[in-house]
């Protein structure tokens, strides 16, 4: 029995990706122990901070870096070090920011819904959002007529949630924001690359630590020395509703340890083999078609596709979601594609022995016996 299940709640098998609502990603032990470790010691935060901020900092090419309780937190974080520029009287203020110049420029199709809407994370840093272009073409002058002397800051946001297509690029955008000397912040929450955005040249990145990361619940702000520093300044401002602790943010040290010497390639082998068991033992059920598919967005992730035959199984692809997720074990796939009749199994966040749960699962549904 897990720690939820004492609670009364279901075992999750998390089939679906790093998602919020499940927990986003579990920790490996050597992340666990340090986050344990740190939770029983008194630490100065002002010096954890700044011996941290240098730590991630050396993982991402970022001249300092500011460690956030996520990459929402340092939306807003990264959004009120731009309108403060390292003032105090202006960081005590905020969200306040009228009078100042407080306008972030993003792009409409960048303005998604993660959970949260990022121009909502804007607000709270007391920054204006601007919206230019639209739902799904930007052009350049959109953004080029839209700097005026109220500009605090320029967003970008890089996500599948954002339209793909008819969008400036980054590239573009750092072009535009250095000739107007405005500072550029991206919100790179999910991404794997530490080092990409920095080094194309943005002010600030902001990460997500429980994502592709792996951490606890953390996250951080890198870039610029005199942004970063009036980032870490809003701690004692607007920040301090989103503090991260001391476990926190040895947790994230420590889960960025291990992300940055992980072997990926054998990692996406295995999950390759854990989604062909899964396939060649249900692929026998009668109705039932499986296919590995690879990542939509292009990504190195494979996933097992499934599809069901409703006349053979008297079954559609909503009873089937329903019935791998009632009971004691709860199954949860990716089901975005449900409406199309199907749902995928995302190998990334499966544990040991929970293919074998699935596999049996899809048996007991189906009646299945060999
Ligand atoms: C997940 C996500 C966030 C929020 O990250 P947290 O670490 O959960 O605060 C922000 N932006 C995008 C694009 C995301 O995918």
């Amino acid at each position: 029995m897990n720690i939820y299940q004492e609670l009364g709640l279901q075992r999750i098998i998390n089939a679906s990706g790093r998602m919020t609502a499940l927990g986003v990603s579990v920790s490996a032990k050597e992340t666990a122990e340090s986050l344990k470790e740190a939770s029983q010691q008194f630490v100065d935060i002002s010096a954890l901070m700044d011996a941290a901020g240098e730590r991630i900092a050396s993982y991402t090419g970022g001249e300092d870096a500011c460690p956030t309780t996520g990459a929402a937190a340092g939306i807003a974080i990264a959004v009120a070090g731009c309108i403060a520029k390292g003032s105090i009287d202006i960081t005590l203020r905020l969200p306040d920011s009228e009078g100042l110049p407080n306008e972030v420029i993003i792009q409409k199709g960048h303005c998604i819904n993660f959970g949260a809407p990022v121009t909502q994370m804007i607000a709270l840093g007391g920054g204006k959002p601007v919206e230019v272009g639209f739902a799904n073409f930007t052009h350049e002058n959109n953004l080029v007529e839209t700097i005026n002397e109220n500009t605090a800051a320029i967003m970008y946001v890089k996500s599948h949630h954002c339209i793909q297509k008819g969008m400036l690029s980054l590239e573009k955008m750092i072009e535009i924001a250095k000739e107007a000397n405005v500072p550029i912040i991206v919100d790179a929450a999910a991404e794997e690359d530490l080092e990409k955005y920095i080094s194309n040249g943005a002010d600030l990145v902001t990460y997500s630590g429980s994502k592709a990361i792996e951490g606890p619940v953390s996250g951080f702000i890198t870039g610029r020395a005199d942004l970063i520093a009036s980032c870490k300044l809003q701690y004692n401002g607007i920040g301090r509703p989103m503090k991260i602790g001391k476990e926190g943010i040895i947790g994230l040290l420590t889960a960025l340890d291990i992300y940055i010497n992980k072997d990926i390639e054998s990692i996406r082998e295995e999950e390759l083999k854990t989604l062909e068991l899964i396939k060649n033992n249900i692929e026998s059920i009668d109705g039932i078609h499986c296919s590995i598919e690879k990542d939509q967005a292009g990504r190195d992730i494979h996933r097992l596709r499934i599809s069901i035959d409703q006349k053979k199984t008297g079954m559609n692809i909503y009873q089937l979601i329903d019935a791998l997720t009632t009971g004691e074990i709860s199954i949860r796939t990716r089901n975005h594609l449900a409406n199309l009749g199907m749902i995928e199994i995302d190998p990334r966040p499966l544990l040991e022995g929970d293919a074998e749960e699935i596999i049996n699962k899809f048996k007991r549904i189906f009646n299945h016996n060999e």
